[in-house]
């Protein structure tokens, strides 16, 4: 069984591309076959696992809106090994105004993505930060939804309006969408503000926010530059160990839904358990570092 999971939040900025491409880069790396969908017109998720998006000749906006081209021809092989990436250019833009004249608009994406959805076993969508037509698509062809939470001032605002937004997808285009998830990314555990924002955010989302909190890294703001996802980048930095221990929880939460997971994946979970404990001493002292120190 495969699963898409749209990293969604129409506020810009709290993190959604840098959770895209490195929990795919993550799951990859743990065994799971992997498709990264690029839906956002800025196409940073392209950029930030790699690939030139000036290059880009065919794009998620052929998937959408040609039917020249098959939707596994638009997908492109990355460094990282078993992850693809179906990639976005400029040219999504127009794609919000062009799907409005189209029969059964909100549906183009599910229907693009279940020609391939066979061949991996997540799928993640990076979403735009808008609650537009583009967003309406990656939240229709989803199973769940991860939103991302910047640890900052006002987090929580427009949250309401983004659970609104779903609840009315849900009843009305997906009614299986469920909330996978929240993660709070950007933190700076120095600030009280920080810690105050993780407590409510947690009060908000209560077992659906993730343990696992992603704390501001230079290192994770600098690999997007380098076409790399931080696990090529600087996998032993906060950073990268912080998305690391994210792609496990989310593992442990799909094997506690009831089994969805292929063969391979208990067998992940026991060397990343392995990995765990003989990281625990280290793990100790990233956590007191985070509290003296913001960046990397
Ligand atoms: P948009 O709404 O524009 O699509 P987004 O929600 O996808 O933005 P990102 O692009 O992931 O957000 O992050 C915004 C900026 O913050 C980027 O420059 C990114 O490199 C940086 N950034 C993201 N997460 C972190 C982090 N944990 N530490 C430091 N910088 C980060
Ligand atoms: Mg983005």
């Amino acid at each position: 069984m495969s699963k898409v999971i749209t990293v969604c939040n129409q506020k810009g900025g709290t993190g959604k591309t840098t959770t895209a491409i490195n929990l795919a880069a993550y799951l990859a790396d743990a065994g799971e076959s992997t498709l990264l969908v690029d839906i956002d017109p800025q196409s940073n998720a392209t950029s930030g696992i790699g690939i030139d998006k000036t290059s880009v000749k065919i794009s998620i906006y052929d998937a959408l809106l040609s039917s020249r081209h098959s939707v596994r021809d638009i997908i492109v092989n990355t460094q990282v090994k078993r992850l693809d990436l179906i990639p976005s250019r400029f040219d999504l833009s127009g794609a919000e105004i062009e799907l409005v004249g189209i029969n059964k608009r909100e549906y183009v994406l599910r229907v693009a993505i279940g020609l391939v959805k066979d061949s991996y076993k997540y799928i993640i969508v990076d979403s735009p930060p808008s609650l537009g037509l583009l967003t309406v698509n990656a939240l229709t062809a989803a199973d769940s939804v991860i939103i991302p939470v910047q640890c900052e001032y006002y987090a929580l605002e427009g949250l309401t309006q983004l659970l609104n937004t779903i609840k009315l997808i849900k009843t009305n285009l997906n009614c299986t969408l469920e909330i996978e998830g929240a993660v709070l990314t950007m933190a700076d555990f120095r600030t009280s503000l920080c810690h105050q924002v993780i407590k409510e955010a947690r009060d908000f989302f209560q077992d659906k926010a993730y343990q696992t909190v992603i704390p501001r890294s230079v290192r994770l703001s600098e690999a997007p530059g380098f076409g790399k996802p931080i696990m090529l980048h600087d996998r032993t930095s906060a950073g990268g160990r912080a998305y690391e221990e994210l792609a496990r929880e989310f593992l442990q939460r799909q094997g506690s839904k009831g089994g969805t997971r292929e063969p391979e994946s208990p067998a992940y979970a026991k060397a990343s358990a392995g990995r765990q404990r003989a990281r625990e001493p280290e793990n100790q002292r990233a956590r007191e570092l985070e509290n003296q120190r913001v960046s990397d």
